[in-house]
């Protein structure tokens, strides 16, 4: 049985470290302490091939039902930004405007003014699907 710190288990299963933790937290991956480490650190229990397969499924189902705004930070301040696909093969989601976040927060409920005008200018020269049905306030 393979066990990797979160670190390196984010890179192979091509998720955030963050999200990592969190399937760790719901059980989703397993991991324990590891005995050698000073600092209690994790290691995760390398799941199987079936499990990547499952979570791409879960991903590109994920990409095509759902909004491609997203707030860059957790406070949802600044702007919401758009994601062209949520991109299993980066483990950092880049925006079209060329910004790097850690990690993406659900937009529901953002204002049209709480979008990236880079973004916006861009998804609409590319055509993209802007989803003005999910936009409040209008
Ligand atoms: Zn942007």
């Amino acid at each position: 049985m393979e066990k990797l710190t979160i670190q390196d288990a984010s890179r192979r299963l091509n998720i955030s470290q963050r999200d990592v933790r969190e399937y760790i937290r719901n059980g989703e991956l397993k991991a324990e302490r590891d005995p050698d480490s000073e600092h209690g650190r994790w290691l995760v229990i390398m799941p199987d091939d079936t499990w990547q397969d499952k979570f791409k499924t879960y991903l590109d189902e994920l990409d095509a039902t759902i909004t491609r705004w997203w707030w860059a930070s957790q406070n949802k301040s600044g702007s919401v930004h758009y994601l062209e696909s949520t991109g299993i093969e980066n483990v950092e989601p880049e925006y079209l405007c060329g910004q790097r976040a850690e990690n993406l927060w659900s937009s529901v409920g953002h204002t049209a003014n709480d979008r990236c005008l880079e973004c916006l200018m861009r998804a609409t020269e590319q055509g993209l699907p802007l989803f003005e049905e999910e936009v409040s306030g209008i």
